[in-house]
């Protein structure tokens, strides 16, 4: 089997972070056949400045909204910024399509190969066709009012089933937030994804917990903008996690995204819950997105101490200035100095690829700074 073995500045082999003491032998599809000790690798060793990893993985990213980049003002808090989302409609299918394919070349340039991208719309599928990345498509479900539940699920059932009839990655649908999945919409995809991988905005604003504690929150103004005059939420005097988490039983594998306000009792809570409930969860932070929308970062060492399973995602354009893991981990890296870069190179490599549930690919030459602190 032809196989090539590159040497690079730093390896990082999925746990340990190594200097050009080791050398990765891999085959033509990228796949690891394994590492070796350089003083042992012989000849015909590729030296590729930069690090080797396994490649990138993209746990969370909104690619039909790459059109948004540079469009929505920075810190106004999350209401304003999804009302900001909804009304800019004044783009034509060409840009659509011409900012999803400049989106996916810059995301393969920075070494991601697989995604976990949020599909409200099937304007991303042409371009995912033969893109070379594998993706997982969350076909996500807004169905606020109980009254239109079931045709809202059918409606995104079809765009569902013109994903998986493409063959584009593995696809399934999933609630986008507490705040727009009504309970008989959430009971319908709980049905619908048994042994699925699922994920959900959870926690993303503060105003998500007062709306299920107390009823009132700024999202009344988002569904004013919908022309629903009260919310159609029951006050269940929770917080949103301990709202909606209930109503999923079924062995999925939920990966909850954003967390920026989730507080350390519900994060005891979930973890009992999902244990006892036969459901896994998975912690996927976008910093950057969190940083440009509301200003805030997650307590992410919180989640650490709880052993929590932890990715990382870009978010869409519409939050974020580029749509590079690398970004996101450089962000991360000098917010909390405190954590390891191999445990943030874990989060957005093999855990990635493992919740995904794919063969990692590996990539060299990659400039990520990895040792010392910016
Ligand atoms: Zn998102």
């Amino acid at each position: 089997m032809a196989y090539e073995k590159v040497q690079g500045d730093h390896l990082f082999d999925g746990e340990k972070l190594w200097g050009r003491e080791k050398v990765l032998v891999r085959d033509q599809q990228g796949r690891k056949i394994d590492i070796i000790n350089a003083n042992e690798a012989g000849d015909n060793v590729n030296y590729v400045p930069g690090l080797i990893t396994p490649g990138f993985v993209n746990a969370h990213c909104h690619i039909e909204l790459s059109h948004l980049k540079n469009v929505v003002p920075r810190h106004t808090g999350l209401v304003p910024f999804l009302l900001q989302v909804v009304s800019k409609r004044d783009f034509g299918p060409r840009v659509i399509q011409d900012r999803i394919a400049d989106a996916i070349q810059e995301m393969k340039e920075d070494g991601i190969i697989a995604v976990g991208d949020i599909c409200n719309t099937t304007d991303s599928l042409e371009q995912k066709l033969g893109s070379g990345i594998h993706w997982q498509n969350f076909v996500e479900v807004l169905s606020i009012t109980e009254a239109r539940a079931p045709e809202m699920i059918g409606h995104y059932s079809s765009i569902l089933a013109l994903y998986e009839s493409k063959g584009v990655g593995r696809s399934s649908l999933v609630p986008h937030a507490s705040y727009t999945v009504c309970a008989k919409a959430l009971s319908m995809i709980n049905d619908a994804t048994e042994g699925r991988l699922i994920s959900i905005h959870n926690q993303e604003t503060r105003a998500e917990d007062h709306l299920f504690q107390t009823g009132e929150s700024e999202f009344l103004e988002l569904y004013r903008y919908f022309g629903i005059s009260s919310s159609p939420f029951r006050v269940t005097g929770k917080s949103s996690i301990r709202s909606y988490l209930p109503y999923f039983n079924k062995g999925q594998t939920i990966i909850l995204v954003h967390n920026t306000f989730m507080p350390e009792e519900d994060i005891e809570w979930a973890n009992d819950y999902a244990k006892s409930n036969g459901i896994n969860l998975v912690y996927c932070f976008c910093v950057n997105a969190n940083l440009y929308i509301e200003n805030a970062l997650p307590p992410i060492q919180q989640f650490i101490d709880r052993g929590c399973r932890i990715v990382i995602g870009t978010d869409s354009y519409s939050s974020n200035t580029e749509l590079k893991i690398s970004h996101e981990i450089a962000t991360i890296r000098d917010r909390y100095p405190s954590i390891p870069a191999e445990t943030i190179l874990k989060w957005a490599t093999v855990n990635g690829a493992d919740v995904l549930g794919i063969d990692t690919v590996w990539i060299t030459g990659c400039r990520l700074q990895v040792t010392g602190c910016r």
